[in-house]
């Protein structure tokens, strides 16, 4: 079971990974769309890192929305609102019991409240759907990650702004999968 404390080390070395990351995840959206997704997510963690520097005394469920709510408020763009949803969803979920696969499935389900988003569709998806199987499975690495960011190179977008100019995309990783993975990064590293 998830503990609050855990996913405060989850939320937070996310938040740090984002920020490290954040001109090689413009620079990755500058192939695909506006360039702006780590500066778009950056904004989404400073919001998310004050709130928890004052110290936070509730529930997973609590958690969760708060971060929902960074996203939503100050992240902007396509991934504010995905990432909103996500981590809206999973508090969702998390009202219910701490179990962590029923907070992706329902994180998921926050992803597809723009629309069905298919596999190999060019998006965060792509990192998502595996990573739960693997978790499923028991089997999910820091290699695995990867390797599903890395797939997006071949796949030909079909949502967002990327399917605009989905021909000239190949062999350019998705932006989104890529703060995704490091979502899930964070996640093994903060020993969930
Ligand atoms: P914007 O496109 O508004 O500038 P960002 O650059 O922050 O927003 O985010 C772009 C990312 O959002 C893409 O790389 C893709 O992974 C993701 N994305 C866009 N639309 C969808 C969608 N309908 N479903 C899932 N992911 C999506
Ligand atoms: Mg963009
Ligand atoms: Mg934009």
């Amino acid at each position: 079971m998830l503990t609050v404390e855990t996913a405060r080390t989850w939320l937070s070395l996310f938040i740090e990974k984002l920020e490290v990351n954040e001109k090689y995840l413009n620079t990755l959206d500058e192939s695909i769309g506006d360039g702006d997704h780590g500066a778009n997510m950056l904004r989404g963690a400073k919001d998310l890192k004050a709130k928890l520097a004052e110290g936070f005394q509730a529930g997973l469920s609590d958690l969760f929305k708060m971060a929902g709510m960074s996203f939503i408020q100050k992240t902007g763009g396509a991934a504010g609102l995905l990432y909103g949803q996500v981590f809206l969803h999973m508090s969702e979920a998390f009202q219910e019991d701490n179990n962590l696969m029923d907070s992706l499935v329902s994180g998921l389900e926050g992803i597809q409240t723009f629309g069905p988003t298919e596999l190999k569709e060019k998006t965060l998806v792509d990192v998502w759907i595996p990573v739960m199987e693997d978790i499923r499975n028991n089997r999910l690495t820091l290699e695995k990650i990867n390797e599903y960011v890395i797939s997006t190179k071949d796949f030909q977008a079909k949502k967002g702004r990327a399917a605009y100019v989905s021909e000239q995309l190949n062999g350019h990783i998705d932006p989104g999968a890529a703060s995704c993975g490091y979502f899930f990064e964070a996640m093994l590293e903060a020993g969930v």
